[in-house]
C-alpha cells in the first residue's frame, strides 16, 4: 500500500545531468512513466554536463599508447553515438522548440608541449581512416583562431567530429521533460534506495518517496553510496571515481569557427577552445582525480592558472585580453578500466547510465538507447561491452607505475610545459623507480600508497600517490 508522500512510476531516474535527462527522454518515447530525481534549478555546481566543452570527439580521444583492442572498441561505440547525433538533436529541437546547433569539425594540433604529439596525431588519423572518416593534415597556419606562443608543428582536421553547447542541450531537454505529461520531476537529491515489496523505493531529500519498477542511476559521480547495503551487494557495480575538471567561458577577441584542441596529455584532455554562440569561446580543461568528489568546492586559482596558461601558450596569445564570463567545475564519472557503465546491473531492476568520463556529451543518446533497451527488452544488452556486469580489469599498482609515469611528469610540468632537455626523462625514470620501491615496501608510507591505489586503481591516481608518499613519514 502506498502513502500520500509516495509516488509510483515505471522508472525512476536519479540524476539530472545529460545522462539522466537523455535516458528519461528515451524512456518517455517508449511510453513509460518516468520520475526524475535531481536538481532542475540552481547553480548545478559540480555537474559535469554543464562544465563540458562538449566536443563530439570520436577519434581525437585516441592516444598512441592505447591498446589496439581498446581503440577499436571505444571508437566504434563513439561512432554509433556520433552517427545518430544530428537526428537526436533534431528530435529534441522539434519537441522543445529550441534548436541546439551542431558545429562541424575539430582541429587537433601538435606542438612541442607534449612529448608525443606527433605519435598521437598519427594514431588519431589512423583511427579515423580505419573507420572510413576523413582526417586531413594541414599547415597550422590554416587553423582559424590558432595564434599560440608555442608554435604548432602540425594540424589535423577531423570534419566528422563536432561540438555543441551542452548548456543549451540541457535546457532543451529540461523544457521537454518539465512539460511532458508522463514525466514527474523532483527538484531535489535522492538520499537512499532500498527494496520495498515488488518495487524499489527511492527516498528524496524533500521527504517524498518514489516507488518504481526500475531504477536508473545517472547521478554521475554522486552515484556512489546511494544504495543500501543489501541492494549494493546485489547490484555489484564496479567502483566509480571522478575526474574533477575546471573550464571557463570567455568573450574572445577573435573569431572561432570550429573547435581546436591538443591531444590528451598529463591525464587530461589537453588544451581546447570550443566556439559558443554570440562570439563566446569555451576554454578547457583540467582533470584531477578525486576519490570523494566535493560538489561544493569551487575552482582553485591553481586550476585556473593552469587553464589560462595553457590556453594562451598553446592556442591563442590574445586570450589574455579575453573577458571572463563563467567558471565551471564538473566531476567526470570514471571507472577503473575507463569504460562506461550502461545498462542492467546484477539486480534486474537497477540500471546504470554513468562512467562516461571525457565523452559523456557524445555518448548520452547511445547510453540512453542501451539503458532503455535493457528495460524494455530485458537481456538484450547483457553482452554489451559497457555492461556493468562485465569483468572490469583493474591494473596492478606496479603496472600503473611502469606505464604512466610519463603522464605524471607531464602533469607535474603544468603549467609551463617542459623541463630542460633530458630532465623530463630523468625525472620520469627516477619517479618510476622511487614509486616502485615505495609500493613494494612495508613501511607506513607503502601501506598508505597501496591503500590509496586500492581506492582508485587507475593511472590518474599517480599524482595522489606522489602527494601521499611525500606527506607520510
Ligand atoms: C571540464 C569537462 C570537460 C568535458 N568535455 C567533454 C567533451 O568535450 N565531450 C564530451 O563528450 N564529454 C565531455 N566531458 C564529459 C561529460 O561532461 C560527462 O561524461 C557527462 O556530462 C556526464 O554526465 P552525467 O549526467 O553522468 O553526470 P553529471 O553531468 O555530473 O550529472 C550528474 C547529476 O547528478 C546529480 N546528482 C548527484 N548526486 C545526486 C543525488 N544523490 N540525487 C540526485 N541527483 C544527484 C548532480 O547534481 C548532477 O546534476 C567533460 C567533462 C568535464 C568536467
Amino acid at each position: 500500500m502506498t502513502t500520500m508522500s509516495e509516488a509510483v512510476t515505471d522508472v525512476v531516474v536519479v540524476g539530472s545531468g545529460l545522462l539522466g535527462l537523455s535516458t528519461a527522454f528515451e524512456l518517455l518515447n517508449r511510453d513509460l512513466d518516468v520520475t526524475i530525481v535531481g536538481p532542475r534549478t540552481g547553480e548545478h555546481n559540480g555537474q559535469a554536463s554543464r562544465a563540458a566543452g562538449a566536443m563530439l570527439t570520436v577519434f581525437s580521444e585516441v592516444e598512441a599508447t592505447h591498446a589496439p583492442d581498446r581503440i577499436r572498441l571505444e571508437v566504434a561505440q563513439r561512432l554509433i553515438a556520433r552517427t545518430g547525433y544530428q537526428a537526436w538533436l533534431d528530435r529534441i529541437g522539434e519537441a522543445s522548440g529550441r534548436q541546439v546547433p551542431l558545429i562541424p569539425g575539430v582541429w587537433v594540433i601538435g606542438n612541442g608541449y607534449g612529448t608525443d604529439d606527433t605519435a598521437h596525431l598519427k594514431a588519431i588519423a589512423a583511427a579515423a581512416e580505419a573507420h572510413g572518416s576523413p582526417a586531413e593534415f594541414a599547415a597550422p597556419g590554416d587553423v582559424a583562431g590558432l595564434a599560440p606562443q608555442v608554435r604548432a608543428s602540425e594540424a589535423l582536421w577531423l570534419p566528422d567530429e563536432a561540438s555543441i553547447d551542452p548548456g543549451a542541450l540541457v535546457e532543451a531537454l529540461t523544457t521537454i521533460l518539465s512539460a511532458h505529461r508522463r514525466c514527474r520531476w523532483f527538484n531535489s537529491a535522492a538520499t537512499g534506495v532500498h527494496e520495498h515489496g515488488e518495487h524499489l523505493a527511492v527516498q528524496v531529500a524533500d521527504g517524498s518517496t518514489v516507488l518504481a519498477a526500475h531504477l536508473v542511476l545517472a547521478a554521475g559521480a554522486g552515484v556512489t553510496g546511494l544504495l543500501d547495503a543489501d541492494l549494493a551487494q546485489e547490484v555489484a557495480a564496479p567502483p566509480l571515481r571522478s575526474g574533477r575538471g575546471v573550464s571557463v567561458v570567455v568573450r574572445a577577441p577573435f573569431a572561432l569557427p570550429a573547435a581546436v584542441r591538443s591531444p590528451n596529455r598529463g591525464f587530461a584532455c589537453g588544451s581546447h577552445m570550443v566556439p559558443r554562440a554570440d562570439g563566446r569561446v569555451y576554454l578547457g580543461a583540467t582533470n584531477r582525480l578525486s576519490t570523494e568528489p566535493d560538489y561544493g568546492r569551487r575552482a582553485t586559482l591553481d586550476e585556473l592558472a593552469t587553464l589560462m596558461h595553457d590556453a594562451t601558450a598553446e592556442l591563442n596569445t590574445t586570450l589574455r585580453d579575453a573577458e571572463l564570463i563563467e567558471v565551471r567545475v564538473g566531476h567526470r564519472p570514471v571507472t577503473a578500466d575507463h569504460l562506461p557503465l550502461f545498462g542492467r546491473t546484477g539486480h534486474p531492476m537497477v540500471h546504470l547510465a554513468t562512467g562516461t568520463y571525457r565523452c559523456g556529451v557524445l555518448l548520452a543518446p547511445h547510453a540512453a538507447t542501451i539503458v532503455a533497451d535493457g528495460i524494455t527488452s530485458p537481456g538484450s544488452t547483457a553482452e554489451h561491452p559497457y555492461s556493468p556486469r562485465r569483468q572490469v580489469h583493474v591494473p596492478a599498482l606496479q603496472e600503473l607505475i611502469a606505464t604512466s609515469t610519463r603522464g605524471l611528469v607531464e602533469m607535474l610540468c603544468q603549467p609551463g610545459g617542459s623541463l630542460p632537455a633530458g630532465s623530463q626523462e630523468l625525472l620520469e625514470r627516477f619517479l618510476g623507480a622511487a614509486l616502485h620501491e615505495i609500493a613494494a615496501g612495508s613501511s607506513p608510507r607503502a601501506v598508505a600508497v597501496r591503500r590509496l591505489w586500492e581506492r582508485a586503481p587507475m593511472a590518474e591516481c599517480l599524482p595522489l600517490l606522489l602527494d601521499a608518499a611525500g606527506r607520510i613519514r
